[in-house]
Parts: C-alpha cells; sequence; structure tokens
C-alpha cells in the first residue's frame, strides 16, 4: 500500500511513517516541520520506499503516482504550539483538511483524520464515549485547536456523506513517547525534562485535574488498524487509565530517581478538568487495546531523553526562559489567568 502521511515529520506521524515501512508499506510524508522536526525522518531518507516532500498542506496537496490511503495528521498538537499558531491552526484543521480529503477522493482512497479529546473540550461527562457531543467554549484560547478538529470531523463525515469518500476518524488522547520535542511544553516532555535536569516540575494549577496518557507505540498500532480497516468512526483511541498531574509528577520523579521539587504555576484557562476515553468501540471495531503501562512506557520515554542531555539543557533553558517572562512554558499571557494554587 502506498500511504500519504500528512504531518509525518512530527512525533506521532514519524512513528507511523517508521512502521508502515517497517510493515512493507510506501510512505509519502508530506510536512512543512512547523512543529515536527526533520531528525524524526532522516533515518528514512535514502530508503527507495519513503518519500519527503516538504509543503504546506492548507495551500495544496499533490502527490505523484498512486495512494491508496491518506493518514492526515498535520496540525499543531501542543497547546503552546498551536497558541502561538492560531491562524495556522485554524488553515491546517480546515483547509489542509479539505485538501487532505480532494487527494483521497481523487485515488479513491482511504482517508483517516487523527482527531483529539480536544472535541469533548472541557467534558461534562465522564468518561468520555464516541457518542458525547462535547463542552468547548468556541472563542476561548483553545478553540483554534478544538474547533479546527471539530470541523474536521464535520468536513470528514461530509465528504463520506456526499463524495462517497472512505472516511475514519479517531479521536486520539494524550499520547506520550520518544521523539516529543523536549521544549514542546506538554506535561511529560516537560517533567521528564525538568526531572533530568533537577529542576522543579511546573505543575499548572493544583495538579488534580487528570489525563489518561498512552504510549505512542499502542497509538500507531491504532491508527494502522483504523487505516486497514473501512470503519467511518470516530473511535476513541487513548489508555484508560487516568492519572492526576501531580500522580504523574510523583511518578516521573520516581523514575528518575529525582529530588526535583514541584512548582505550582497559573492553571491555563479552559484547561480540562478530567479526561479518560471509553475504548469499548477500539475494543469491538478495531481489535484493539494498549498493550504498555505507564510505567514502562514513561521508563522508555526518560531513556530516550536521557540518552539526549544537549536536547535537554537547550529545552530546559527554553522552559525556564518562558516561565521567566511570565509565559510559562511559551503559553501566552491571556491563557493563563487563573490564580496560582499554593
Ligand atoms: P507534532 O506537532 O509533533 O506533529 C504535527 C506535524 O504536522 C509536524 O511535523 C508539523 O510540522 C506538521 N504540520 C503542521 N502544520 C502543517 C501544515 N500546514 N502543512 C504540513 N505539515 C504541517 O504533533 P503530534 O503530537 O505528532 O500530533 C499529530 C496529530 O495527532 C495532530 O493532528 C494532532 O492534533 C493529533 N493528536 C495528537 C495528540 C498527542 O497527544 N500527541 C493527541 C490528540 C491528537
Ligand atoms: N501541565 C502542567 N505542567 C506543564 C504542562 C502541562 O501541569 O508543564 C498540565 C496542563 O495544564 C494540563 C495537563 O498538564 O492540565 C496536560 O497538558 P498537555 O499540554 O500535555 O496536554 P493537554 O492540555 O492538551 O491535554
Amino acid at each position: 500500500m502506498r500511504v500519504a502521511v500528512t504531518g509525518g515529520g512530527g512525533f506521532l506521524g514519524s512513528h507511523l511513517c517508521e512502521t508502515l515501512l517497517r510493515r512493507g508499506d510506501e510512505v509519502v510524508c508530506l510536512d512543512d516541520f512547523s512543529t515536527g522536526d526533520p531528525e524524526n525522518v532522516a533515518p528514512f531518507i535514502g530508503n527507495p520506499a519513503f518519500e519527503l516532500v516538504r509543503t504546506d498542506v492548507s495551500r495544496s496537496i499533490g502527490v505523484a503516482g498512486a495512494v491508496d490511503a491518506v493518514a492526515h495528521l498535520a496540525s499543531p498538537a501542543s497547546p503552546p504550539d498551536y497558541l502561538r499558531r492560531p491562524l495556522e491552526t485554524l488553515a491546517v484543521g480546515s483547509r489542509g483538511t479539505e485538501n487532505a480529503l480532494r487527494l483521497a477522493t481523487h485515488h479513491d482512497a482511504r482517508f483517516v483524520l487523527a482527531s483529539t479529546s480536544e472535541v469533548y473540550g472541557d467534558p461534562e461527562v465522564h468518561p468520555q464515549d464516541e457518542t458525547y457531543w462535547g463542552h468547548v467554549n468556541p472563542i476561548g484560547p483553545r478553540s483554534v485547536y478544538d474547533e479546527a478538529k471539530r470541523f474536521s470531523e464535520a468536513i470528514t463525515q461530509a465528504y463520506r456523506t456526499h463524495c462517497g469518500t472512505n472516511t475514519g476518524i479517531v479521536r486520539i488522547f494524550n499520547t506520550y513517547g520518544p521523539r516529543m520535542r523536549p521544549h514542546d511544553g506538554r506535561v511529560v516532555s516537560s517533567f521528564v525534562v525538568q526531572a533530568l535536569a533537577g529542576e522543579p516540575l511546573t505543575v499548572y494549577g493544583d495538579g488534580k485535574q487528570t489525563r489518561s496518557f498512552c504510549y505512542v507505540d499502542d497509538l500507531v498500532r491504532g491508527i494502522l488498524a483504523m487505516l486497514d480497516r473501512d470503519e467511518p468512526g470516530p473511535v476513541n483511541l487513548g489508555n484508560p487509565v487516568e492519572l492526576t498531574v501531580l500522580e504523574l509528577a510523583d511518578r516521573v520523579l520516581k523514575l528518575t530517581g529525582s529530588q526535583a521539587e514541584v512548582q505550582f504555576h497559573p492553571l491555563p484557562v479552559d484547561d480540562p478538568t478530567r479526561r479518560r476515553p471509553v475504548i469499548t468501540r477500539a475494543s469491538e471495531r478495531l481489535g484493539w487495546r494498549p498493550d504498555v503501562g505507564i510505567e514502562d512506557g514513561l521508563r522508555r520515554t526518560v531513556e530516550w531523553f536521557a540518552a539526549r542531555p544537549d536536547d535537554v539543557a537547550a529545552a530546559l533553558a527554553a522552559i525556564r526562559g518562558g516561565q521567566q517572562a511570565g509565559v510559562a512554558t511559551s503559553v501566552p499571557g491571556p491563557l493563563r489567568a487563573t490564580p496560582a494554587a499554593s
């Protein structure tokens, strides 16, 4: 199968490209590296089954030759990234998604959209299954991402209904693992970098908000299962083991053996209070469930970061710079309005 992967130079995209290549598929990776890293795909360059196209998919997508499937992952994903690039995030969720859908429709190819648990917003229903419509602030700071993804889902569904495109939607919950950018501002990468450097772990709010963390290998298996079937979704992909942010901090400290302290910072505006996927649909329709526990996954992630001390040091300087400027981890000021817990 020849698969076009938009956002293939990013964290999840590069793991997807790698797994596709390993199982014998051909990959066309389309990326503008706005939040990705060419290093992620450097090992595949020279592989005749791999082609890299540097392009902004919000402008247009052209792929020479056959396309059997399109995996549309292009979009900033970390809150600091999408807050820094609000218009680009809306563009790639709207125009970028339509361009990717056109490509799939033109080639009569399977199309899979990487949507997100953010479509559930700050959920009033817990845990979240796919029938829940969500609770999203349409003009809040996170809306550039949340509403872009909700639009992506709507246009994907419209192409399915009106153009006969073979579409599928996966809603991805927080995923972590090797190749996260050390300074991307997400909680796992930030805590690991801080713990390895013995610097305070920056907990936002009182740290009692929850997330459910899925290891990247599990997630990629789920995306592949979706690519290989005609399932329309939406299907939640995530690990239903729910942790508070403080529990995560504690686990990272124990795993790294770090003596670093925990430091409380203001909670970002509209930061969801809790997140846990119901994965019954993924299990029934895709035969999917996560295998890697949080302990094992975090250990592998810590090892990966620990092997890159220069990147960790550089990331720490970037994170600290953001904190000193009052924009922790580069989150813009207006996001950080809620008083700090102490
Ligand atoms: P990432 O930032 O590492 O990867 C996104 C990639 O898309 C980057 O390589 C970036 O350069 C590329 N990109 C962005 N805009 C582009 C454009 N206009 N044209 C071409 N390329 C563009 O993020 P990620 O964590 O790998 O996320 C990948 C996808 O999965 C995103 O769509 C994200 O919304 C979704 N997702 C991720 C998570 C997670 O926890 N990682 C959770 C939910 C959803
Ligand atoms: N968070 C935190 N410290 C950090 C980064 C994030 O306490 O240095 C919190 C954040 O406020 C949120 C949770 O961790 O409650 C997950 O944040 P992340 O940005 O990783 O993902 P998302 O908010 O998109 O789920």
